[in-house]
């Protein structure tokens, strides 16, 4: 029964982070492999009545075929006897996530639009460049945060990605480049950026579980040090993604007053410029090597003046942090309100920065055409409107009442 203390609004900022729905177990009874530190494999084996001994050693074959070999069949594993192979087939399956969807930009760039087991859509995107490639990994369905510049903030938090959903991602991109057995060298995938659906952050666990199968040695074999989690400021979870998974730190900052940025990245209502900047200087390892990426998207007429340029310098300053500037030329999608700076303006706004002694390079907008560009991302299963979105929570927070 609805009471006027359960309809009394909840003073203070809300944390966006509404419940995910949580994940559904495959139909068939088998468990996903993919994803299990090495410890959790040998437990996998050992619940399913595997002698203890046995257990060790076969969960250390398995782990080597699956993260340094690619392999997805048990028959493809050599050093298992063939009698075992159908025992582990009857339990256990060794995933990837379904592809719907592969497009190729006329620059080369790939988008893929994944679906798990549950029918939850996600997207990953490759980015060749001449002397690397980069894969931007999704870390949830949809996004609570909401950003107004981002196509991927109009949907809906569906649920959050597990760790094999999430290197998944990594997995699939190595079987479509040819990339097993994993090699040290000469790989087109160099470089990992958790940049795609979602805040990383707000899904910390299984994103440092996956990331640190990205890392192992030897397996995927990633170095952190090319790896980057982008936030877009969630300021408790910080300190511990240094401490627990130390890879690159970027920020989508955006803005650098209270009043845009609370606009455009409305986190920044719980966790404010100055509060964010401090826990970048508290981020460890980084030095003039390892610099702290700025995510900053150029939008005409609202963050893209001179004086916001000269206020990023002061505040960058203020902060001692070794820090290089992204500008992203907005990339437009249907519906949205804003337009990208001229680029007259991004020049302007750049060379200040360059001035000032700090990189501030302007990023050429990749997969344009695919909608695979920062900030496009949006699964093709969720095409409704921003103004549809609030129409239809308006209307279902009223029936909630009758
Ligand atoms: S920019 Fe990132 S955090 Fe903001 S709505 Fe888009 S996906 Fe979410």
């Amino acid at each position: 029964m609805q009471t006027a203390a359960n309809l009394m609004p909840i003073p203070g900022h809300i944390d966006p982070v509404p419940v995910p729905r949580s994940f559904v177990p495959r139909s068939d009874g088998r468990i996903d492999l993919l994803g299990l530190s090495l410890a959790d494999l040998r437990m996998a084996l050992e619940t399913s009545q595997l002698e203890e001994k046995q257990a060790k050693l076969r969960a250390k074959q398995l782990w080597h075929w699956i993260y340094n070999r690619g392999a997805t069949e048990f028959s493809a594993m050599t050093d298992i006897s063939k009698t075992m192979h159908p025992w582990l087939e009857q339990r256990f399956v060794i995933s990837r996530p379904n592809v719907i969807e592969a497009q190729v930009s006329t620059d080369g760039t790939r988008k893929w639009l994944l679906r798990s087991d549950d029918a939850q859509d996600y997207e990953m995107v490759f980015i060749p460049d001449a002397d690397r490639g980069t894969l931007c990994v999704s870390s949830q369905v949809g996004c609570t945060l909401n950003c107004t510049f981002c196509h991927t903030g109009t949907m809906r938090l569906v649920r959050n990605l597990t760790p094999a959903e999430i290197v998944g991602q990594v997995m699939l991109a190595r079987d479509s480049l040819g990339e097993w057995p994993s090699q040290p060298e000469g790989r087109m995938l160099t470089n990992i950026v958790m940049m795609g659906m979602g805040e990383p952050l707000y899904n910390f666990e299984n994103v440092r579980d996956a990331l640190k199968l990205v890392m192992d040695g030897a397996g995927l074999a990633l170095s952190r040090r090319r790896i980057t989690l982008s936030t877009s400021g969630v300021v408790p979870m910080m300190a511990r993604a240094g401490a627990e998974i130390g890879v690159n730190l970027a920020v989508s900052l955006h803005a650098v007053t209270k009043e845009v940025r609370d606009e455009i990245v409305p986190l920044n209502r719980k966790y404010g410029i100055e509060e964010l900047l401090q826990a970048c200087a508290d981020y460890p390892g980084t030095n003039n090597a390892r610099r702290i990426t700025f995510e900053y998207v150029m939008l005409k007429d609202k963050n893209d003046s001179d004086d916001d340029a000269r206020e990023l310098v002061r505040l960058l300053r203020k902060y001692e942090l070794p820090a290089k500037v992204n500008l992203i030329p907005f990339n437009p999608w249907p519906g949205a309100t804003y337009e990208c700076s001229t680029p007259e303006r991004i020049k302007s706004f750049s060379s200040i920065v360059f001035g000032a002694g700090i990189s501030a390079p302007v990023r050429t907008p990749r997969g344009r055409d695919i909608d695979a560009a920062c900030g496009q991302l949006k699964t093709a299963s969720e095409k409704k409107s921003r103004a549809q979105i609030d129409r239809e929570a308006a209307a279902e927070a009223d029936t909630a009442f009758v």
